[in-house]
């Protein structure tokens, strides 16, 4: 173990430009439920239709009203997640990323996650390519602001910068992901000489192609899981754990090495 830790702190020293792509598996160590997998939100309620964005295109104002009353009264998924992002808190994981992040070893993070904890946990250049459950969107414009302070009282919110329809700013099943978003993803990895991949379980698209195509231009891949996924065939370092032990133990690796 000890072993493949130095070997990932030597491939993030060594590497020009080192990113991390992380998923659901990360939060959960700080009490959010994954989607899929035993405990799973959609194992336990039923995965959400393929038509979610459809759904709320066609009648917004429904929508929002049927969201309102589902964050309001339990025994729902929406209200599940809403109440564990709430009280969530960035675990030794986030925090050992945002560490490597300002030893300038990583030089940003792609996140499948929406509830924000990157951010809060200190990290700077963070790709939300999934968005963020506490932000909203403008479908028309693209703006995005905090969802804290904003008042909502005509349903759909109307946008303040262009009139346009408010949404969350979490891309639903059928929604395309924004355009800056993805454009800005596939740079980073275009860029990166080296993708550590933490808690993601390569399931999703296009996030999971990701270190196939960094691998693909000669990157090398570190995958933090602990379980194997359909990416470890394709990492060159596995280090099988949970990233809340194994990534500090890697920023210790890494704080020895600028040290010595
Ligand atoms: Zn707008």
């Amino acid at each position: 173990m000890q072993e493949l830790i130095g070997r990932a702190a030597d491939i993030l020293i060594g590497a020009e430009y080192a990113i991390a792509l992380t998923g659901a598996g990360l939060s959960v160590e700080s009490g959010i439920p994954s989607f899929r997998g035993p405990d799973g939100l959609w194992t336990r309620y039923g995965q959400p239709s393929n038509l979610s964005y459809r759904v709320f295109s066609q009648d917004p104002q429904a929508w929002w009203e049927q969201r309102l009353n589902d964050e309001a009264a339990p025994g729902n998924p929406t209200y599940d997640l809403k109440a564990a992002v709430d009280q969530a808190l960035p675990n030794p994981g986030h925090v050992a990323l945002a560490d490597l992040e300002s030893l300038d070893v990583l030089k940003s993070v792609i996140t499948q996650n929406v509830d924000g904890l990157h951010g809060r946990a200190g990290s700077q250049a963070v790709l939300e390519i999934h968005g963020n459950r506490n932000h909203l969107r403008c479908i028309g414009c693209g703006s995005r602001r905090p969802r804290d302070g904003y008042l909502i009282t005509d349903l759909p919110p109307p946008c303040i910068d262009c009139g346009g329809i408010i949404k969350l700013d979490t891309v639903m099943f059928g929604e395309p992901i924004p355009a800056p978003t993805l454009a800005a993803c596939a740079q980073e990895v275009h860029r990166c000489d080296a993708m550590l991949l933490v808690g993601t379980s390569g399931a999703v698209n296009p996030a999971a192609q990701f270190p196939l195509v960094a691998r693909e231009q000669g990157a090398k891949i570190i995958e933090v899981n602990p379980m194997p996924t359909e990416l470890t065939a394709a990492a060159h370092v596995v280090i099988s754990g949970g990233a809340g032990d194994i990534l500090p133990a890697i920023v210790q690796a890494v704080r020895e090495r600028i040290n010595a």
